[in-house]
């Protein structure tokens, strides 16, 4: 493929939070945008060139924005990869369809992994009575997670017996499931990597996770966040994962640490992740301006993180207290240093929903975290 240089429009299936930031790091670097999304009043939508406002299968939107665009990328993980393959027959589309399929369906990702040699949770795939009757007592107590669409703990229900593994299938309308072993995390980490068309690879650094209630509450990213054996593990992982699937844009692997020691992949993301937020501020080419690299065919480079960061999500229930609606003081917030504050530009808050978040670099660790508290507690 030719390099498409500035000037050049490139598409994006999804106009969510980071569509918002794709269509904010392409214009920076001169490019042009346009964005496919339902909603008329979508983040990315209100701040492309073009807003194609139709459903992802809906032909006539399809072919609007492959009109529009040189190339197209996703944002969104549900985006149907018929879509994504139709896009492909007019315009190059990273990443392809096949792999966007894998990441859809936990079982086939589950599958993908074991075929790269990375370790995952004990779990079987529930399909069918046969499957539950057939589940072993080692699974329990355990996770059951639709294999389709869920995300920030949406579609799963944790069990303990037999008994409410069977109430929770039919709560989750006997849909399709993994029953994952809850396991003992130590910790939780990910890895963002891009890679090029032809094959080439390079990724941000490890980036501790912290999750409350299912919903990533805090990033942090500096040297020995993650011990650097554990690291490294999680990134020749993260690779041989998207040489597997034969990847070609910004990947996010996530993991568990155990308390033994070891060290589980999770789940992949096709695409840039919110635990790689902080490589706007935080690193000299972000995991957005990654993405527009892949698409464009432009050659990748190692980004070089500096400054230790930690990445604070600003969930909507910060927009209510006491049940009177409200909005956080965010000039307090910016008061303090190193503190950049992202909003997404949703019209309403919902406890739960991701409207922002907030991003503090510094001279050293002590000092970010030190600031991170601060900022916290002057969200209230
Ligand atoms: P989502 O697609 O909603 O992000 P995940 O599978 O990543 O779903 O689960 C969300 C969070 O739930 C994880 O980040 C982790 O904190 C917890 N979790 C998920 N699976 C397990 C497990 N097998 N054992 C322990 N905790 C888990
Ligand atoms: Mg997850």
């Amino acid at each position: 493929m030719t390099v498409l240089l500035p000037g050049s429009t490139l598409g994006v299936m999804g106009g969510g939070q980071l569509g918002r930031m794709f269509v904010h790091a392409a214009q920076r670097m001169g490019y042009f945008t346009a964005v496919l999304d339902p909603d008329a009043d979508s983040p990315a939508g209100r701040v492309s060139h073009h807003h194609v406002q139709a459903d992802y299968l809906d032909e006539i939107g399809l072919a609007r924005l492959s009109g529009f665009s040189d190339a197209v990328t996703t944002e969104f993980e549900n985006v149907p990869a018929d879509a994504l393959a139709r896009l492909a027959e007019k315009r190059p589309v990273a990443p392809g369809a096949a792999a966007v399929a894998i990441a859809q369906d936990r079982a086939e990702e589950k599958a993908h992994f074991m075929r790269c040699g990375v370790p995952v949770a004990p779990h079987a795939v529930i399909d069918g009575d046969e499957d539950l009757a057939a589940v072993g007592d080692d699974l329990l107590p355990g996770i059951l997670k639709t294999t389709r669409l869920g995300y920030d703990g949406k579609g799963q229900v944790r069990v303990t017996t037999r008994a409410e593994l069977r109430t929770a299938w039919d709560d989750l309308q006997r849909a399709p499931c993994v029953l994952e072993k809850l396991l003992p995390l130590a910790f939780e980490c990910s890895v963002v990597v891009a890679r090029g068309r032809d094959g080439a690879m390079v990724h941000l650094p490890v980036q501790r996770n912290l999750h409350r209630a299912g919903i990533l509450a805090v990033t942090e990213v500096h040297d020995g966040c993650v011990a650097p054996d554990l690291a490294q593990r999680a990134v020749d992982a993260t690779k041989a994962i998207a040489k597997g699937l034969d990847y070609v844009g910004v990947l996010c692997v996530e993991f568990f640490g155990l308390q033994d020691g070891s060290l589980v992949v999770n789940e992949v993301a096709p695409r840039p992740h919110n635990s790689g937020h902080w490589s706007i501020e935080g690193a000299d080419v972000s995991q957005f301006e990654l993405q527009v690299r892949t698409l464009a065919g432009l050659p990748l480079v190692q980004p070089r993180q500096h400054s230790p960061a930690i990445m604070l999500n600003l969930l909507g229930d910060l927009w209510f207290r006491d049940g009177q609606e409200r909005t956080p003081d965010w000039a307090a917030v910016l008061a303090l240093h190193g503190t950049h504050l992202h909003l997404y530009g949703k019209a309403s808050a919902r406890p739960g929903r991701k409207m922002g978040h907030l991003t503090i670099t510094g001279g050293d660790v002590a000092g970010v975290r030190a600031t991170a508290l601060d900022a916290a507690s002057r969200l209230g």
